[in-house]
């Protein structure tokens, strides 16, 4: 990968990038994150993944400022489901085509540990031979706390239970999760790694961030992908950049290829960079041409 870089002595990528960025050598970036996506892939092929998401609770005690999805437990709208319905869910979304189930709600202290090895033994039974990916490092590092158990012990309980997968979302750029956060994050992360879990990264900006946060972030989750694989840990299997979307004002096209061609450069040993979701076959195009070579559905 050093060939794409030259005079890149004594510099980190990070700050090569962010020397890019000040000059505004956008050309150069996203010529490198095209040219990256064929070397580490041997291909400009595009992978698609068909995933849908269980939300099994949409109450959370965590609150984040930008979040819409959550409740309180006392509000009418609170809901849990119980583990049938979400088997059901699952089986339904596979007979319409998902390869790929994501289970994933809130930080929901009634939910007992119980509930979550039940659901995850009835949903990996059901569907032995489908990718089950559940539980952010947040709604992890919630049940070790509200069950007074480690993070250690709640993934050896879930691993027991047969998930494989863990989610990587809950790493936000937002203003209140930009240091406490991403240390819990970072923390399940690498346990969960050491442990053999399939693992991604989901990268979300948008919040008013410098592109210096951005590139201290990136150049974080890099050097843990890095060290991940030095141990002979799997890493991250993927990034997705996901722009938020606050007071109806959403990413431009424009910003979101920059990230997603800043981030191909910033990783030049992790297998795929994911486009946002959106229901936009345009977005897509944009992403891909950015260095994408992931759409999730
Ligand atoms: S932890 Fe997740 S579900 Fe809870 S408020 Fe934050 S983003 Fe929403």
């Amino acid at each position: 990968m050093a060939a794409i870089y030259t005079n890149a002595a004594q510099t980190s990528p990070a700050q090569r990038m962010q020397r890019a960025i000040e000059k505004q050598d956008w050309q150069g970036i996203f010529s490198r994150a095209t040219q990256l996506r064929s070397l580490i892939n041997g291909s400009d092929a595009v992978h698609h993944i068909n995933s849908r998401t269980i939300a099994y609770t949409n109450v959370c005690t965590i609150g984040c400022s930008f979040c819409s999805f959550y409740r309180s437990p006392t509000q009418r709208s609170a809901y849990v489901m119980n583990v049938e319905e979400a088997v059901n869910f699952a089986i339904q979304a596979v007979q319409q085509g998902a390869v790929r189930i994501v289970i994933q709600g809130g930080v929901n202290p009634e939910c007992s540990l119980a509930y979550y090895t039940e659901m995850i033994e009835a949903i990996t039974q059901a569907l032995p031979d489908i990718q089950i990916d559940a539980f952010s490092p947040r709604e992890i590092y919630g049940m070790a706390r509200h069950h007074g158990s480690t993070i250690e012990s709640i993934l050896q309980k879930l691993y027991a239970a047969g998930l494989r997968g863990v989610t990587g979302s809950g790493n936000e750029l937002s203003p209140d999760q930009i240091s406490t956060g991403w240390r819990d994050w970072s923390h399940v992360m690498q346990v969960a790694q050491q442990m053999h879990y399939r693992t991604s990264a989901t990268l979300v900006w948008g919040f008013g961030e410098s592109w210096q946060q951005r590139l201290q972030r990136m150049d974080e989750l890099q050097e843990m992908h890095t060290h991940a694989l030095a141990k002979g840990e799997p890493g991250f299997a993927f990034l997705m950049l996901w722009p938020v979307q606050q007071h109806n004002r959403m990413a431009t096209y424009n910003e979101i290829a920059q990230v997603i061609a800043v981030a191909r450069n910033m990783f030049p040993t992790l297998p795929h960079i994911a486009a946002p979701y959106l229901p936009d076959s345009a977005l897509a195009q944009v992403a891909i041409a950015a260095g994408a070579d992931l759409l999730v559905h």
